[in-house]
């Protein structure tokens, strides 16, 4: 088992990644606390885990939320071994169609959340002595989308702390990683939402969803969450030992197609 013995933290876990991120970590040993601004649905989650997890409502946006679990782990754990930093909305928008509260919101969520975890977590991650932190970024950091500026943005800023937090524990000898997977089109509730009303919408949307990815002419297929969760275990685990402050694209080679 590739955790075992470990105590990690996934946000959004009640969701379509976080959720098949949490199931695999403790199928690979880890005690996993699954977080998210769902109450009902992480507890169930938990729940059906069983006894390697527990649940914490968190809204990453918040930086007394984070404070809060910080102290609830370190009194229980007094350690944190791997965080996982995947919560996140999306929606469409362009410039011509977007306020600055769409704005705030996506930079609020999906970016300063980034540093409120790292630097509310830092503690805990250095107690541990051998930390991974995994940040769920997004195939639009690397390729913006103009129908989609502020998530597009709030990416970037992801993918640009993940490398600054990575240099920074590096160059001061601690042992904390930190990397960055950029999942494309996942089969998620997230991606769902977006795929249209009508049957006949959402059919064509998948479609072309199916062809911006170069291996889905081959499978048929887009992203799975379990795709992503293979790729957040790989980079939380011995296996990528000496690997910090990548980008790894989960997205069957849309971020090289042209
Ligand atoms: P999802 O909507 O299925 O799950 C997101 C989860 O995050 C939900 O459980 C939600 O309750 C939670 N959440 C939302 N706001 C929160 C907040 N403020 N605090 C705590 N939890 C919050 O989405 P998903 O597709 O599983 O997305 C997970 C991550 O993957 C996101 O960061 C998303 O941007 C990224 N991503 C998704 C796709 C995709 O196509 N699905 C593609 C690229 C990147």
């Amino acid at each position: 088992m590739k955790l075992a013995g470990r105590t990690a933290l996934v946000t959004g876990a009640a969701g379509g990644i976080g959720a098949a991120v949490a199931r695999l970590f403790v199928a690979e040993g880890a005690q996993v606390i699954c977080a998210d601004v769902s109450r009902d649905a992480v507890f169930a989650l938990a729940g059906e885990l069983g006894e390697s997890a527990g649940a914490a409502l968190l809204d990453v946006g918040e930086r007394t939320d984070w404070d809060r679990v910080a102290e609830a782990i370190e009194r229980r754990h007094g350690r944190l071994d791997v965080l996982v930093n995947n919560a996140g909305i999306s929606g469409l928008g362009d410039i011509d169609h977007i306020d600055t509260e769409f704005w705030e919101r996506f930079q609020r969520i999906n970016a300063d959340s980034i540093f409120h975890s790292v630097q509310a977590m830092a503690p805990l991650l250095r107690a541990s002595g051998h930390a991974t932190i995994v940040n769920v970024g997004s195939l639009l950091a690397l390729r913006p989308s103009a129908a989609l500026p502020a998530y597009s943005a709030a990416k970037a800023s992801l993918r640009a702390q993940t490398k600054a937090y990575a240099l920074h524990f590096a160059e001061k000898g601690e042992y904390v990683r930190v990397n960055a997977v950029h999942p494309g089109s996942t089969l998620t509730p997230m991606m769902e939402a977006n795929l249209g009303a009508s049957e006949g919408e959402r059919a064509a949307n998948y479609a072309r969803r199916v062809a911006v990815h170069p291996l889905g002419a081959a499978t048929g297929r887009i992203v799975l969450p379990e795709d992503v969760a293979k790729a957040v275990l790989f980079l939380s685990c011995e296996d990528s030992a000496f690997i910090t402050g990548i980008d790894l694209p989960v997205d069957g080679g849309a971020s090289i197609a042209g």
